[in-house]
């Protein structure tokens, strides 16, 4: 296709449009708009951009994404050490910290199972998580203080997650609870407003 643009600007349609939720049309847009913008503003975010991922890791314990070795939450000493909410990625926590009622530990799976896209057990941080609850029993927690709350997502996979970390955790003597109902089927539990997700939390049950 003949380019009507300079190759500088078709550069950044591209990056845009390879971007989530951006099609073609909504890249030249944001390109444009760029191109209208005060050279101050398009450095600001070009190093934003650039800088964004340096510095990056995730946490040790919860694989959330950090700065240092643990994240806030960890390395925060007022956080319910014994409650661990297991969630499928980051933006899970975003959600459930702006509910403000959640005052434990996360970990973050980073993915849920599913067998139809090759994912096992082995792809997430399902075996982490088992050793982190070991380490801590061993290390004076007991397993009756504990509560792992599995908060994966309503969907197919979301469940079959929950039911393969309920196997997983038993055998440890912790209490393994599944986020309430309430959650619209299917949905991503990012998307719930705090509401919904406040209730899901509070009517959480546990495992049999
Ligand atoms: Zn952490």
């Amino acid at each position: 296709m003949t380019s009507f643009l300079p190759d500088s600007i078709e550069k950044v349609i591209d990056e845009f449009s390879r971007l989530p939720g951006i099609g073609p049309k909504s890249a030249q847009r944001l390109a444009m708009h760029l191109l209208h913008s005060p050279e101050m503003r398009v450095d600001a975010l070009a190093s934003a951009v650039a800088g964004m991922k340096k510095g990056l890791r995730f946490c040790e314990k919860c694989f959330n994404i950090s700065n240092g070795e643990l994240c806030n939450f960890c390395a925060d000493p007022l956080r319910q050490q014994e409650l661990i909410c297991v969630v499928e990625d980051i933006l899970d926590v975003i959600a459930l910290e702006r509910t403000g009622q959640f005052k434990g530990l996360y970990h973050v799976l980073h993915g849920v199972l599913s067998p139809v896209d090759g994912i096992g057990p082995e792809q997430i941080k399902a075996g982490d998580l088992k050793s982190r609850i070991e380490e801590m029993l061993s290390g004076g927690v007991t397993a009756a203080s504990m509560e792992i709350i599995v908060a994966t997502n309503p969907s197919l996979e979301g469940e079959t997650t929950a039911l393969y970390l309920t196997k997983l955790l038993k055998p440890l003597g912790v209490r393994v609870t599944r986020i309430g109902r309430g959650l619209p089927a299917g949905g991503d539990l990012d998307y719930a407003d705090e509401v919904t997700l406040t209730r899901a939390l509070q009517g959480r049950l546990e495992y049999i």
